[in-house]
């Protein structure tokens, strides 16, 4: 067990302090801003991404000044620190719902991008109007795919993070704070 208060052990790894819970406020304050410029006549309709995104969501929405609606969607293409590169939906999306209505796609990281694509293929079958992507963080070295980036939070490094809803094997989901994998611990 470290004796460094930033730094915390989940299962095998031992992961440091990287944006603490005051960042993270300040920073989705700003991205509500943001949206709420963009979105102040509509009722868009947001569909997080769970489980990572349920803490962000829940900061962002109060943080937008537009009355909106949710669909939370249950997707998964990772097994602890890998992306399967499968990704499958698991529970939440109805599809019915979502024609002629702006739609805003609610991430808590894009990695590769794997995902998200998939499921902005599987969203526009339905019709929506419009289709926005928010997300907190992104590794911009590690995208594959040409999504549309609308509202980003954080551009990052490729390490692996958990925190504030991400987790490392169901663990670390529930803390304030996002860390990342302390440098020198094996990957593998
Ligand atoms: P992508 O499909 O963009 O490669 O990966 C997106 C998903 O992988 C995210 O929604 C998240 O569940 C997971 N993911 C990607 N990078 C990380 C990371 O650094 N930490 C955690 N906890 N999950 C990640």
């Amino acid at each position: 067990m470290s004796s460094n208060p930033n730094e915390i052990q989940i299962h095998d790894k031992s992961f440091e302090i990287f944006i603490t819970r005051d960042e993270i406020r300040a920073r989705v304050v700003e991205m509500g801003w943001e949206l709420s410029k963009d979105y102040k006549e509509k009722n868009p309709i947001f569909i997080p991404v769970m489980n990572g995104s349920f803490m962000f969501t829940a900061d962002l929405v109060r943080a937008c000044k537009f009355d909106s609606e949710l669909m939370f969607v249950g997707m998964s293409s990772y097994i602890g620190m890998e992306s399967t590169g499968e990704v499958s939906i698991n529970y939440g999306l109805d599809g019915q719902l979502l024609k002629g209505k702006d739609v805003i796609i609610v991430e808590d990281i894009i990695d590769t991008g794997t995902t998200l694509n998939h499921f902005i293929h599987t969203i526009e079958d339905f019709e929506p109007a419009s289709i926005a992507i928010v997300s907190l963080l992104l590794k911009p070295t590690a995208l594959r795919f040409d999504i549309p980036l609308d509202y980003i939070g954080y551009k990052i490094p490729e390490a692996f993070v958990v925190g504030y809803g991400l987790d490392y094997d169901g663990l670390g989901r529930t803390l304030p704070d996002i860390y990342q994998l302390t440098s020198g611990t094996d990957e593998e």
